[in-house]
């Protein structure tokens, strides 16, 4: 097992260009129109982009939906963990650069760095964009 993977992982928004490697964090949204009308849950703690808000945009920048649930990032949480225990149950190292899933909500996943300090889990939830 990985010491501390949950304070380790970092959320990317994947709704941006590689280069801008913008951090996901997490915010009190219970009377939040979106996340009620996708999780129909009043648990209003979710992880967002800071460029859902106006103050951290440019004037002509759009604003990102990208987000993901409380209950979406502890099950990405988990897929991480199973995976590592896997890797070394077989003899391996824990290096899952690389790696990519989705998850039964259909948030995509993909670890795009990984140092000592730092697991980065770039992460799109297509629902939340509304590209569908
Ligand atoms: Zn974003």
């Amino acid at each position: 097992m990985i010491k501390g993977l949950w304070s380790k992982v970092r959320l990317v928004c994947g709704n941006h260009s590689d280069e801008e490697k913008i951090i996901m964090s997490p915010h009190e949204g219970a009377n939040s129109a979106i996340s009620k009308a996708l999780y129909r849950s009043s648990s209003g703690m979710f992880y967002s982009c800071p460029k859902y808000y106006p103050e951290n945009r440019n004037e002509n920048e759009p604003c990102c939906r990208n987000h993901i649930s409380v209950k979406e990032f502890e099950d990405m949480i988990g897929y991480i963990a199973n995976t590592v225990c896997k890797y070394e149950s077989m003899g391996g190292t824990f290096e899952i650069v690389g790696l990519t899933w989705k998850s039964r909500s259909g948030v995509e996943y993909s670890v795009i760095n990984q140092t000592d300090e730092h697991i980065d889990i770039k992460c799109v939830n297509e629902k939340a964009l509304w590209k569908k």
